[in-house]
């Protein structure tokens, strides 16, 4: 039997940006909220977070902890550190189990788990990504605006970061890592900007002084002031979404509404995990917002 010390008005699952957002709105509603969280944010390996509202150039860890924080007043709400391995509906609300066999009832759920960056296995690369690996421009590249950059990139995505970087930077060379695959008009584009292109699988990346030096399979050694990098594909954290019955696109985004609904009644998702793409601080808050508001609409309309 699950304890009523651990029965919930809403479990939220995932205590990072998007996470803290909606327990800070169902603190503010009264609502009895549990916040299990692996403690596994994806910004964690970034010194910075940039292009947040009020709070631009802080580190990551410093914006949780003062969610954290913030949240300290609200006694309705619990911050447990937990990883949940299976989520059940249940006849009135949903049972979720953690990894080391704790049970929790909730009335409502709201799935914040994010997304994994799978990287490629480039030698030096994940030890630098978040530093001199960016993938975002709006998040890191005015830091290193007007650097000569290399970017990790082939086909469709060279081309939009060609597009997209142009602003920022003016000496671009494309890594391709093995055959070309952007366009040929894009190339006579890239020749008109100065881009270089080369096609030399990568051998290697690490730090140095302030950029980054890489090497190349063919020999050749290139010094770089930062490489934008962005993995081919990232993992939807989608596994309780999906044991749920939730929808989830081939993609691996959990589909919601525009209150962050997913398709199965009192599930609610945010952040990362329900956005192909706009995987920004900013959203991950709105996302947690309006899903705590909604779960919160919804218990007082059932109640009503
Ligand atoms: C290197 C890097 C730098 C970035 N810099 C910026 C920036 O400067 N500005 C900006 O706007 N955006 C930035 N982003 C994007 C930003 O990090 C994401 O948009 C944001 O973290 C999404 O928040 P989230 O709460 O949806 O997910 P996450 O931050 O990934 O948090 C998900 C949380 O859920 C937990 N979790 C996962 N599964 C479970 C489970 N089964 N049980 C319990 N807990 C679970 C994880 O441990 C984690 O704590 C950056 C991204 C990267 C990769």
């Amino acid at each position: 039997m699950v304890s009523n010390s651990n029965t919930y008005e809403v479990a939220v699952v995932g205590g990072a940006t998007a996470g803290l957002s909606a327990a800070l709105t169902l603190g503010r509603t009264l609502r009895r909220t549990i916040v299990l969280d692996g403690g596994e944010p994806r910004n964690k390996p970034a010194a910075h977070a940039h292009n947040f509202f009020t709070r631009d150039n802080t580190p990551p860890s410093e914006l949780l902890r003062i969610a954290r924080e913030q949240l300290q007043p609200y006694d309705t709400v619990k911050l447990h550190q937990a990883i949940v391995t299976t989520a059940a509906k249940k006849d009135d609300g949903f049972e979720l189990t953690t990894e080391t066999g704790e049970r929790f009832f909730t009335k409502k759920v709201i799935l914040t788990t994010g997304v994994q960056d799978n990287l490629a296995p480039i030698p030096g690369l994940a030890g630098l990504w978040g530093d001199r690996v960016i993938h975002c421009p709006y998040c890191h590249g005015y830091e290193v605006r007007r650097l000569p950059v290399c970017v990790i990139a082939n086909g469709e995505a060279a081309e939009h970061y060609a597009i997209t970087l142009s602003n920022w930077h003016s000496d671009i060379t494309f890594l391709t890592n093995g055959e070309n695959r952007i366009g040929a008009e894009m190339l006579d584009k890239f020749k008109e900007k100065g881009y270089k292109v080369n096609t030399a699988p990568i051998a290697s990346l690490e730090r140095s002084g302030q950029g980054v030096a890489i090497k190349l399979e063919n020999g050749e050694s290139l010094e770089t002031g930062a490489v934008y990098y962005r993995p081919e594909k990232v993992l939807f954290r989608n596994s309780l979404a999906e044991q749920l019955g939730c929808e989830i696109s081939p993609d691996g985004v959990v589909t919601v509404n525009a209150v962050y609904e997913t398709t199965v009644p009192g599930v609610f998702a945010a952040g990362d995990l329900t956005h192909p793409g706009l995987h920004q601080l900013y959203m991950a808050v709105a996302g947690g917002h309006l899903a705590g508001t909604n779960a919160n609409r919804m218990l007082t309309m059932e109640a009503w």
